[in-house]
């Protein structure tokens, strides 16, 4: 069963109103700091629990974790041992540091558990075996399908029946902080003109978010939608990097491959699904009617506030989106059951985009692609220049948070800089 840290609950950690990681959140990540190897953390307000101390201190006994779950250079391990286990972990966390709770604030804490989020660099959180795209947001299907295929007919026949995705690349899968070099490859300026070779001239974003799942059933069984949450640890937020001009000349027929596979950026800390119930929000009427497998009870959609951020050389910020987990065609549920239901076997660590999320205004598009509407339309940012894609030396970051009653839970941000091409 999931645990919900009650909405009026507070740590002795003190949390400002807007801060993205109260006691109701606990989100885990990978920190490591110049004197100390990767290891476990938890985020607290501005700080990290540093989960490798606090073992070692003696507050995590009658859990069913070891040393090495925590002291290890990705969530995996600790994942392995199941959701209940991971549920269990967080109440534990939350008796620990609520208002009142076993343990007390000491000078000592400060520097060995408790470290600063400053002062720790965040790590790849996952080590991923595999990585799905899906294409859920029925806005951005429908954007795609005006500008490049019949206005009349956007969405092709399938979408409103299957969870279109695809499998993408896990080894170029980013943390947040890590620049990208602007990809070469393949284009096709001039129809029926022999093909060009240089930097992508279209680099544009995808504003996603991930899920990442525990271990699954074996080769030939299926997970379905109401089993689904027992598979799904937690979530980050997930920049499908795209080189618009590549991946135009490739993907017929196979879909997606250069113009996608030189980068994906993700956030740092996993806001686990139990983090996440009090958010949950019923999805849109799907009709046609779904095929039994696909179907759902319960609440399964999430609404988590989005936005994406340009920020130029100088470091000004330019609000270029916002948009909402909400606006999903297709919840997690789905995209799970649809993923297993020929046998597919998913495993610990795997990592589930959402595809573009789009919403219903020309403001909440997750794409450049859309936001500038196939270039005719530029951003002006404030700066005074323009954008139809993006340039070198740009920062995109993402945000994105639900917003609690008198707090959020928040996933922080996930930030690349885009460098020239090598
Ligand atoms: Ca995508």
């Amino acid at each position: 069963m999931s645990y919900i840290i009650p909405a009026s609950a507070a740590s002795w950690i003190p949390v400002q109103p807007g801060n993205d990681f109260p006691v109701q959140n606990l989100p885990f990540g990978i920190v490591k700091t110049p004197a100390l190897p990767k290891s476990v953390g938890v985020a607290l307000g501005e700080y990290v629990i540093h989960m490798t101390a606090l073992f070692d201190a003696g507050y995590l006994k009658n859990l069913p974790f070891d040393r090495a779950d925590f002291a290890s250079d990705y969530l995996n391990q600790l994942m392995s041992k199941g959701k209940q286990a991971c549920s269990d972990l967080r109440k534990r966390l939350f008796e620990l540091f609520k208002v009142g709770g076993e343990l007390k604030e000491s000078a000592d804490l400060y520097g060995t558990i408790l470290l600063k989020q400053a002062d720790v660099t965040m790590e790849l959180p996952l080590r991923i075996g595999d990585y799905t795209d899906f294409y859920s947001s029925r806005e951005h299907a429908f954007n795609m399908g005006v500008m490049f295929r019949d206005p009349e007919n956007a969405l092709l026949p399938n979408w409103l029946h299957i969870p279109v995705g695809y499998h993408g690349r896990a080894s170029s899968i980013i943390v947040s902080g890590q620049p990208i070099y602007r990809p070469k490859g393949q284009q096709l300026p001039v129809e029926n003109q022999p093909p060009v070779f240089g930097p992508t001239k279209q680099l544009d974003i995808e504003l996603e978010m991930a899920f990442t799942t525990f271990q699954g059933k074996p080769l030939g069984e299926s997970i379905t939608t109401l089993e689904a949450d027992q598979y799904i640890f937690g979530m980050c937020l997930f920049n499908d990097w795209t080189a618009r001009d590549i991946q135009k000349w490739e993907y017929i027929p196979l879909g997606p491959f250069l113009g996608k596979n030189f980068a994906s950026s993700v956030s740092p800390w996993i806001v686990s699904l139990d983090a996440l119930e009090p958010f949950r929000i019923p999805g849109p009427v799907q009709e046609p009617k779904v095929l039994p497998y696909l179907e759902y009870s319960g609440n399964k959609h999430l609404d988590i506030k989005l936005e994406v951020i340009l920020e130029t050389e100088d470091g000004t910020e330019n609000l270029i989106s916002k948009s909402n987990y909400k606006h999903m065609y297709w919840n997690m549920n789905q995209q799970l059951a649809h993923h297993t239901v020929n046998g597919c076997n998913i495993n610990c660590g795997d990592l589930m985009a959402s595809g573009t999320i789009s919403g219903t205004t020309p403001d909440s598009f997750g794409s450049m692609m859309e936001l500038c509407w196939k270039g005719t339309k530029p951003i002006k940012l404030k700066d005074g220049s323009e954008r139809k894609f993006l340039q070198d030396g740009d920062t995109i970051i993402m945000r994105g948070y639900c917003q609690g009653e008198n707090f959020r839970v928040g996933f922080g941000e996930v930030r690349t800089k885009i460098l020239a091409a090598k």
